[in-house]
């Protein structure tokens, strides 16, 4: 798909409050995979003004200045720089849009060339592309489930689930890092799914974060939601302590279940 608009920015490299990230960037304003948990990047672009609605929300802006700013800022915040995760508030390989694509893997290799590591997220296609940039980079996607009537409902626009697993197993195969982000994770009356089987399917990655789903009236809704969340941290870590899988359970997700009187 083509994109339509796009935008100029003033700055682009930003450091983030995000407990796991570093700087980021985020080079598209909106983001065509609509995703309904609700997506909480639509919610502040939304509060803040940037977007009127959720329409206008899934037709994705490029920064058409981003490469021109990288290259103005990489100088200027290199030395402060862990790494640059994309993308916090749109999705680097968003699903079917080439130039966008075309632009994370080039924000990527300026990045690269500069000697700083990089970090990708996408509910897209992960590009094999990846594989040429450095090995210290680190490739994910996002999984919540792996049923595709579910993805249809929650995630519309976004990508096949096997399609991204398999784009992640052959970035894995080429020696690349790779993550999964079983987040936001959903209760039982969002959807009834084996967790394991989930699991089961990304036991190749070097690294999973799990996180509970909020801003969704639904999963407060779910009688001992705080057990169901607790009891799947500790099956997150059983299974990557038992495979040497760096894992990360995200603030909030665990918390103390009041006992019964
Ligand atoms: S992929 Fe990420 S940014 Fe895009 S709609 Fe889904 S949650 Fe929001």
């Amino acid at each position: 798909m083509k994109i339509k608009q796009t935008i100029t920015r003033k700055t682009l490299l930003y450091k983030t409050g995000v407990e796991y990230g570093d700087y980021t960037i985020n080079h598209v304003q909106g983001c065509s995979h609509g995703c309904l948990y609700p997506c909480y990047a639509y919610l502040m672009a939304k509060r803040f003004g940037r977007v009127k609605n959720y329409q206008e929300w899934i037709k994705p802006c490029l920064v058409s200045n981003a490469l021109e700013l990288l290259d103005n800022e990489i100088p200027r915040y290199k030395d402060k720089i862990n790494s640059v995760h994309l993308c916090f508030s749109t999705d680097p390989f968003m699903y079917g849009y080439d130039e966008i694509s075309a632009m994370s893997l080039e924000i990527i290799k300026r990045l690269n060339d500069n000697e700083i590591r990089c970090t990708a997220l996408t509910k897209g296609i992960l590009p094999i592309a990846l594989s040429k940039l450095s090995k210290e980079n680190e490739y994910g996607i996002t999984l919540i489930s792996i049923n595709e009537d579910f993805r249809g409902k929650i995630e519309p626009f976004a990508s096949p689930y096997q399609d991204r697993i398999d784009s992640l197993y052959k970035l894995y195969k080429k020696g690349c890092k790779t993550w999964v982000s079983i987040e936001p994770y959903p209760t039982p009356n969002i959807i009834e799914q084996d967790f394991d089987k989930l699991l089961s399917k990304i036991s190749f990655v070097d690294k999973i974060i799990f996180g509970r789903m909020n801003y969704n009236p639904q999963v407060t809704k779910y009688p001992g939601f705080r057990e169901f969340f607790n009891k799947l941290s500790q099956r997150v870590i059983g299974f990557c302590e038992g495979r040497g899988i760096e894992y990360h359970i995200k603030e909030g997700t665990v918390t103390k279940v009041k006992a019964m009187a």
